[in-house]
């Protein structure tokens, strides 16, 4: 038996979430079963467990789109007991019972085997949001931007994936500007190599279709006016990374910053992403990100706590990663 975090739902009422026991033949079919040692609770995750959001697809569910853990079986020929892996997404969590329980069983073209040098630990203090952070820097690359080319502004920053960003930009020496609804997390913010703090209310203002330029490129965790506004503060031909809807899921922005100042739009998902780049992106957070900087920007919380903390976790009361030791 192993404690799992279990969300129910009868045909015709509320989802019930609880923490319980399960045993391996409950698990869903998949050709590698791992013990999960750590898991981690993501935006998504919360969303799932107060069901604030409709993320779980199919009852019941073990929430949880990401762990790292220790194969006890496969079948699949990439993995042998005792391997490290790490899984991040492909509907784990959402329609496949996911990494806030004990074990879980999962096809091993999901999986990804953890680089030397990162501890299981330090993978889920990655987790899907510092993952998704290596993504949105490897997205800005792609389209050109580099250190030298200026300021890069990140939001959310003292959330998950804004506080991995900044530290993964900063270390890359990218001159970050942190963009956070919390001054408290100034010193924070600084010490994860942010060298600029600014307030989200900058960003929260009447949009307009351009204004002064001032940054070579954004991650944006936040959706809807902040996003727009930052596209319209985007220097010519800069580059903004989007990967999430903290703000929300609209976009009130007009074409004025893509056709006059010829700024583009990435989008990051994290999900579906192909196996190489995942295995790129594992790759670079192994030697681009300083995880010394996970100590500050993590805190663990034990199982048992999870279920009562995911609403805190979605009214912004947390700050950086959470980390749930499973096992
Ligand atoms: P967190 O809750 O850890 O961080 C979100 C941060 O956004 C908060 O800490 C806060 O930062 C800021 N924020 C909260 N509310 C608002 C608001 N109303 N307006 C502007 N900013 C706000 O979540 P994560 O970092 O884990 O995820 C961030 C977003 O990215 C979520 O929307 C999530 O769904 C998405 N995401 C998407 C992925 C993908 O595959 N596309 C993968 C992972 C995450 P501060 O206090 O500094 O202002």
């Amino acid at each position: 038996m192993f404690d799992a975090i279990l969300i129910e739902k009868p045909e015709d009422g509320d989802q019930t979430v609880s923490l319980t026991q399960l045993e391996p033949d409950a698990l869903p079919e998949g050709d590698v079963r791992v013990a999960v040692a750590y898991s981690t609770l993501n935006y998504k995750d919360a969303l799932a467990i107060t069901g604030r959001g409709p993320v779980v697809r199919k009852f019941p569910m073990v929430p949880g789109i990401d762990f790292a853990g220790t194969v006890i079986e496969s079948s699949h020929p990439d993995f042998s007991e005792g391997d490290r892996v790490v899984l991040n997404g492909w509907g784990v969590g959402e329609t496949h019972w996911g990494g806030l329980a004990g074990e879980a069983r999962v096809k091993g073209e999901w999986l990804i085997p953890l680089p030397d040098g990162i501890g299981m630990n330090q993978a889920m203090a990655i987790g899907t949001a510092g993952y998704t952070a290596m993504l949105c820097v490897m997205a800005l690359e792609r389209h050109g931007v580099t250190p030298d080319a200026g300021p890069v502004a990140v939001t959310g920053a003292a959330g998950g994936v804004g506080s991995v960003a900044t530290a993964i930009l900063s270390g890359l020496g990218y001159e970050v500007a942190a963009v956070t609804g919390r001054e408290s997390e100034t010193d924070y913010l600084k010490g994860l190599g942010a060298s600029e703090i600014l307030s989200r209310d900058e960003f929260t203002g009447k949009v307009r279709p351009l204004a002064k330029e001032r940054w070579a490129a954004g991650i944006d965790v936040a959706g809807s006016t902040v996003l727009a506004n930052l596209l319209s503060q985007v220097r010519y031909r800069g580059t903004v990374a989007a990967c999430g809807l903290a703000a929300g899921m609209d976009l009130p922005t007009s074409v004025a910053p893509f056709i006059l100042r010829g700024v583009t739009l990435a989008g990051v998902d994290s999900v579906m992403v192909p196996k190489p780049e995942r295995i790129e992106a594992w790759t670079r957070l192994g030697t681009d990100l300083d995880l010394a900087k996970l100590d500050a920007l993590s805190v663990e919380l034990p199982l048992s706590q999870v279920i009562e903390t995911a609403p805190r976790f979605l009214d912004g009361e947390v700050r950086g990663r959470i980390v749930v030791p499973v096992a």
